[in-house]
């Protein structure tokens, strides 16, 4: 089993109230091969939401709001999600404060990339679960 991003398989749950979709993981979820989660909304943040960045060990918004402890309680909910549906890998969107891997924003909001996981991502990557994105499909 697969979890993916929810935005990936068409779930309107991005910031701008948007999916991203990929008919690959769109077909996945679809044949029962993969879960969809958005940890920014089981985090309790709203959609559409101030987008946000990571900032060192800090997650904060555009409007200057420290959203770190709605991103954790949300990516340790995906991430029981995870686990429970015993979860081996992922396909998380890329760049994403939360699902980014390997390349995330750096926290400027200038659309410029940094080296780092986004906070769900991370946590999955310390439980040994395999992070890809759909850029590596
Ligand atoms: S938290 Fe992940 S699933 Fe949710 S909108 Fe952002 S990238 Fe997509």
């Amino acid at each position: 089993m697969k979890v993916v991003s929810a935005c990936l398989a068409g779930i309107k749950c991005n910031y701008e109230g948007k999916s991203k979709p990929c008919q690959q993981v769109i077909d996945m979820v679809a044949r029962g091969e993969a879960i969809a989660v958005c940890p920014e909304q089981l985090g309790g943040l709203p959609t559409p939401r101030v987008p946000s960045e990571i900032v060192g060990e800090r997650v904060i918004n555009q409007a200057g709001q420290d959203v770190t402890k709605e991103f954790i309680r949300g990516s340790k909910e995906a991430l029981k999600i995870s686990i429970d549906n015993g979860c081996n890998e992922a396909i998380l969107k890329s760049k994403s404060p939360a699902c980014g891997s390997g390349k995330i924003h750096d926290g400027t909001f200038t659309d410029t990339l940094i080296d780092g996981d986004g906070v769900f991502a991370k946590m999955l990557k310390e439980r040994g679960i395999k992070v890809i994105t759909e850029k590596d499909l």
